[in-house]
Parts: structure tokens; sequence; C-alpha cells
């Protein structure tokens, strides 16, 4: 059985003092929830929340890292040193970072193995645009993001992957796919990677959907066969929100 994994990308939000009462209110309202639950504060508040959800059942994440591990890189942050503050998941291939800073998937791909080669999950974005979903190549768009991404992945590092199915038109916009046509995209993905891996690896992953989740939403995008978590952006950085998201099948 697949975990439900819920995780909030927090962007470019939050102070340190901000992210960390955040953190806390979070870590008392979510203790002892069977669920996995992940944060991902902006980079300045990493090292403090680090210590808000050390030993709780709250994981960090990051929201992205550099392709190589040091060296002259000017504003990089490397893999090195999120491990060293205890983050166990990094975000990459967000729709943010491929469309607006421009990384393409062999980029992309370089930090996924070197993710998974110092032993820090990955969360892989997917996701068509407006655009492409209008010309009807959403799946096309997809496969190609996950095989070039995935481009000598092993099947063993394959279980610290997760895959964020995230429309670019339904990020930061309001809108969200129906939770019919976001499992369609998500089953597809799951045939997809029992193509390149095994039955079992396909199986086993968990695929989030992400793109305007709310706590009026979640129950229904949860209830579909394979949507197994969200990645959550807006509403990530509001307690009374995050909180039921999380909370989305207790009455
Ligand atoms: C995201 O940034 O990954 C995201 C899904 O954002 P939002 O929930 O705000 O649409």
């Amino acid at each position: 059985m697949r975990k439900p994994f819920i995780a909030g990308n927090w962007k470019m939000h939050k102070t340190i003092e901000e992210a960390v009462e955040l953190a806390k209110e979070l870590v008392e309202n979510l203790q002892g929830i069977d669920k996995k639950i992940m944060i991902a504060p902006p980079f300045t508040a990493l090292y403090a929340v680090s210590s808000v959800v050390r030993e709780t059942n709250i994981l960090l994440g990051a929201q992205n890292m550099a392709s190589v591990t040091q060296g002259a890189h000017t504003g990089e942050v490397s893999v090195l040193m999120l491990k060293d503050i205890d983050v166990s998941h990094i975000i990459l291939g967000h729709s943010e970072r491929r469309h607006v800073y421009g990384e393409v998937s062999e980029f992309i791909n370089q930090k996924v193995k070197l993710s998974l080669a110092n032993s820090v999950n990955v969360i892989l974005c997917v996701g068509e645009t407006e655009q492409e979903r209008e010309k009807g190549i959403t799946e096309q768009i997809v496969e190609t993001q996950i095989r070039d991404g995935l481009k000598g992945v092993s099947n063993l590092d394959m279980e610290s992957v997760t895959i964020a199915y995230e429309p670019v038109w339904a990020i930061g916009t309001g809108k969200t796919a129906t939770p019919h046509d976001a499992d369609m995209i998500h089953k597809y993905i799951r045939k997809l990677i029992k193509e390149i891996y095994t039955e079992q690896i396909a199986e086993s992953l968990v695929i989030q959907y992400g793109g305007s989740v709310k706590p009026e939403n979640i129950k229904e995008l949860m209830a579909m066969e394979n949507i197994d978590g969200a990645l959550v952006g807006g509403a990530s950085l509001v307690p009374e929100k995050f909180i039921p998201i999380v909370q989305y099948n207790k009455n």
C-alpha cells in the first residue's frame, strides 16, 4: 500500500521567524498523523526549521539544489549542505524552475542523480502548460519529462523517488484539474514507470498531484486510485489550510 504523502512548498515566502512559527504550529497540530508529511521552507529558513521538525513526523524538504556538489558556483546550494541540516527530500524540476529559470530536462536529470547518489530523496515535478494541454500533447510532455528526468536512475534508487504531477496551468491559479483528469495522467505515469522499470516499482511509486490543492478539493483528489498525495503551494503557507489538507480523511 502506498502511504499518502502530503508536502508543502513554501516557495519564496517567510522570514526565519515566520517560518519557525509556522513549523511549530504544524508540529503541534500534526503529531501522531500516520501520513508522510513534508515542508520545504526557503533556503534561509531551512536550518532554523530543521531544529523545529527534528524527531517529529514532519520531514524537511528543499526546493532546489545545485547540479554539482561543490566549487565555484556562486549563488548555488549543494546537496551536501542540505544533507548537513537534515534535509531528506529535494523538489526538482518544479515548473517555476523549468519555465521561469529555464531548467531543461538534462540539467534536472543531473540533479536527480546527484541527490539520489547522496541518499537524499527526490520529488520530481512534471506537468504540461496550458498551451500543451490545448494541443492535446499532455501525455507526450509528461512522458518526455519523466524519461529524461529519470535517465540513469536505477531500480533501487526508484525507492527514493516521488513524482509530482503538476499541470502548470493549475499552479497558483485557483484552477484544479478534475480528480478524474488528474487520475488519468497519474495512471499514465504509472504505466510508463512499469514500462521503464517494473510493475512492482510502478505499483509502489507515490504520485502526488499539485495545482491549487486546498481543503475543499483534497478529499476528492485523494479518493482517486492513482493519486497518492499532494504537493501544495499557496495553501501550505496557511496553517488553517495546510492542517486540514493533511487531515483530509479525518472528520
Ligand atoms: C506548487 O507550487 O507546487 C503548487 C502546486 O502551488 P499551488 O498549490 O499554489 O498551486
